[in-house]
């Protein structure tokens, strides 16, 4: 099949790149000129593994494409993607605008049937919004007889393993009103659902809300467990039991059970934030989604105040090493990482930073540019933790699993660790001589 995808970031690039793997041609469209110049000349915009192999090898092969114009992608395209950004506006509600101006694109290109997909994540009734843009378009242009569909395609990729969830979905949803288009949609996703991951046909609106219901969801069980390891820390749990204790039960099952910083990324804070919106905006009160918000926000500034109890408020000649900026590992995605929350406490406090991520770096300087000369970026983990009067550990690459914890004592002012993500046995830490301090483990009380 010959596909366009409009948006060449994390689903972008991800999406036309296993679609040229699967052997259909793929043109990615972008408005930005300098990531499409770059992706010419082999140079990928974002890290996720395996993605670079991919795309060198379907562009060598001459299924894969890049372009600044939407003409190029559509001349042969059955089937055209719409995967471009849509940001939370002021007022927490999704910015669909750049949705709205690929439909308009689509609308004014367009020259023979089309299916367009979206896969950016929208509020219920964008649909409907991208079909009456389309429509006008053609109406401009006296083609409002050329015929096309709208489907509602969401994706559930995980930064961090893009690919080989693109590769392997639990499942694949199309929102579709019409028989033939299901079918077609269906084809083009029959070889990523090899092990019968089911390929789920339902109504355009169920499947937006689809999306924001999966990723509330998941928000819930982190917000969730994060109350619950504050009230381990308080009463004197330990949160790593009372996820197996519940997780056992196949009625709960033990993913997305971990204590840990808060949630951050692209996606859990935006889209929590606008099923929230979209509650309000139809007289539907999300109590629970609000808040899960709520305790995101709070529990991003716990090992912030783990810092105060231990260090005292004013931190002026402190010095914290921090592992890991990105907002999860795998990714060098910083958006609304709880590093950022975390980073800026510490300094607004009089501390300085040494920070170490293995992919994050370039980002975190950007995000992080007002704070620059509190913030020395380190070339290793090791660095990072010389003449610290502690640690933060923010997320959990693996390569921070099992570090040397000797030469780390003999390197830092003292042995201190606030372990965001709870890496770490403290028992072991205890006799290895550090004081260490976790998530609703009772090493905070
Ligand atoms: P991104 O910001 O990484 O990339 C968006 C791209 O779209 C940019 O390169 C931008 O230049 C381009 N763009 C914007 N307007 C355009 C236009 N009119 N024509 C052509 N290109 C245009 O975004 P992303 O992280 O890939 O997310 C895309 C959508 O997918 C969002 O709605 C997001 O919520 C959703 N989503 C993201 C993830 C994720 O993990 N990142 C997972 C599932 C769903």
């Amino acid at each position: 099949m010959n596909i366009c995808v409009i948006g060449t970031g994390y689903v972008g690039l991800v999406t036309g790149t296993c679609f040229a793997e699967m052997g259909n041609k793929v043109w990615c469209v972008d408005v930005d000129t300098e990531k499409i110049a770059r992706l010419k000349s082999g140079i990928l915009p974002i890290y996720e593994p395996g993605l670079k192999e991919l795309v060198m090898k379907n562009v060598a092969e001459k299924r894969l494409a890049f372009s600044t114009q939407l003409e190029e992608g559509l001349k042969d395209a059955v089937v055209c993607f719409i995967a471009v950004g849509t940001p939370p506006g002021e007022d927490g509600s999704a910015d669909v605008s750049y949705v709205l101006d690929a439909a308009s694109n689509i609308g004014a290109t367009m020259n023979k049937y089309l299916i367009v997909v979206n896969k950016s994540t929208v509020p219920v009734g964008t649909a409907d919004k991208v079909k009456n843009i389309i429509k006008q378009q053609l109406t401009v242009r006296a083609q409002a007889d050329l015929e096309f569909d709208v489907v509602s395609n969401p994706e559930f990729l995980k930064e961090g393993a893009a690919v080989a969830d693109f590769m392997r979905p639990d499942r694949v949803v199309i929102g579709t009103d019409n028989v033939r288009t299901a079918e077609l949609m269906k084809q083009l996703y029959e070889p990523f659902s090899r092990n019968q991951q089911p390929i789920l046909i339902m109504d355009i609106k169920s499947a937006e809300i689809t999306k924001y219901a999966a990723n509330a969801m998941l928000a819930t069980r982190i917000s969730f467990m994060n109350e619950i390891a504050r009230l381990c820390d308080k009463v004197g749990g330990d949160i790593a039991n009372v996820r197996l204790g519940i997780g056992s039960d196949s009625r709960i099952g033990m993913q997305f059970l971990y204590a840990g910083s808060g949630y951050g990324g692209s996606c859990f804070p935006k889209d929590v934030k606008e099923l929230v919106s979209t509650g309000c905006k139809n007289g539907i009160a999300m109590d629970v989604v609000s808040a899960v918000e709520a305790v995101n926000e709070r529990q991003k500034y716990y090992l912030v105040d783990m810092v105060k109890k231990r260090f005292g408020e004013a931190l002026n000649g402190r010095r914290f090493a921090i592992w890991g900026l990105a907002f999860k590992p795998q990714t060098d995605d910083m958006r609304e990482a709880p590093s950022i929350t975390i980073i800026k406490s510490l300094i607004d406090m009089g501390a300085t930073i040494q920070a170490y991520d293995p992919e994050a770096i370039e980002q975190a300087k950007t995000v992080l540019g007002d704070y620059a000369a509190s913030i020395t970026y380190s070339k290793d983990m090791l660095e990072a933790i010389y003449n610290a009067d502690a640690l933060l550990v923010v997320t959990e690459w693996r390569q921070f699993r099992q570090p040397d914890f000797v030469e780390i004592k003999s390197k830092m002012n003292q042995p201190v660790i606030f372990d965001g993500r709870n890496q770490y046995r403290a028992e072991q830490m205890a006799r290895l001589g550090f004081e260490y301090y976790c998530i609703g483990r009772s090493c905070y009380v």
